[in-house]
């Protein structure tokens, strides 16, 4: 009998997970079934029990339950903590252990697969939401020279400096506030892609030669890198990395074993073109 896995969310129709997933247990030989789950909204805790009762060892969690994982929890892990959000739990006896791999897995593709290292560097995010705020711890450890946090509802940028007060290195603001220097990274954590729709983002944030990063993907060519590839940005990176790098560190989490990302990051790329 295979040891049980699986991602709960809602809704889960395009989800990649189970494909990727599977195909880290075919390249490391581990034994296991991963299934998507999408659990009513509301019902996420009585799901995950249910899931357990059948023997489940570990979950992913994705919209919108990140929140109701962090509550779930019995033990999280500082990431998690960090983020107030949770994107993976493993199960022993009557713990629920909980961390957040979304930010390390953003910051892996950018330093590992892009080559682009944090330290000394100017480094900009734009969103405020779940993504973003797993995102700021592991970019903080980056040892990046600024870490500039841009919302278009101003207030959730300044809470969320709050909540990392005491990092000096750490300003927030709205998008009016950025544009008089430029960032060598990019990073775009809001949703708007999804939509085709751009922040109102000064073009003169981008380094020439520096990098620009949406962690949405599969949309190709989004309004927020075309608008960097112009201003003259020498990198584009959409998410499929930090999806592929999230899954391996909770794989590795699970089971102890490190699958390649390699593959299935040139499996799932779309041309940004
Ligand atoms: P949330 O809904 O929690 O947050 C959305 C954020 O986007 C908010 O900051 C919101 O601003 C901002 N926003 C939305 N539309 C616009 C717009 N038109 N103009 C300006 N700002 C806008 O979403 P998540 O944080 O969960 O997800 C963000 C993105 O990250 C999603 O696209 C998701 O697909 C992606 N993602 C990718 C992952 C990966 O592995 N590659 C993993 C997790 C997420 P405001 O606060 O003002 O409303």
């Amino acid at each position: 009998m295979p040891d049980r896995y699986a991602l709960f969310g809602h809704p889960l129709a395009h989800t990649k997970s189970p494909m990727i997933h599977g195909a880290f247990a075919r390249d490391t030989g581990q034994d296991l079934s991963y299934e998507a789950i999408e659990a009513p909204v509301g019902g996420f805790a009585a799901a995950v029990d249910a899931f357990r009762a059948r023997g489940g060892r570990g979950i992913n969690v994705t919209q919108p339950f990140k929140v109701d994982a962090f509550e779930y929890a019995t033990e999280l892990c500082a990431r998690a903590k960090a983020a107030g959000a949770v994107n993976c739990m493993k199960f022993e006896g009557a713990r629920a252990i909980a961390e957040n791999f979304d930010g390390v897995g953003l910051v892996n593709d950018i330093e590992r697969n892009l080559g682009f290292a944090l330290a000394g560097k100017r480094v900009l995010m734009m969103g405020a939401g779940g993504a973003a705020r797993g995102a700021v711890l592991p970019l903080l450890s980056g040892g990046p020279a600024l870490f500039a946090i841009a919302n278009r509802t101003i207030a959730k940028a300044k809470s969320l400096g709050r909540h990392f007060a005491g990092h000096a290195r750490l300003v927030t603001g709205g998008y009016g506030d950025f544009g008089d220097e430029p960032f060598d990274v990019v990073i775009n954590a809001t949703s708007a892609s999804l939509r085709g729709e751009l922040p109102p983002l000064d073009p003169r944030v981008f380094a020439v030669g520096g990098l620009a990063c949406d962690m949405v993907y599969g949309k190709g060519m989004t309004p927020f890198l075309r608008l960097a590839w112009n201003a003259g940005a020498g990198r584009l990176a959409d998410g499929v990395g930090m999806l592929a790098e999230q899954a391996a560190e909770a794989f590795e989490w699970w089971r102890g074993v490190r699958p390649p990302t390699a593959p299935m990051i040139r499996k799932l790329a779309v041309p940004l073109a």
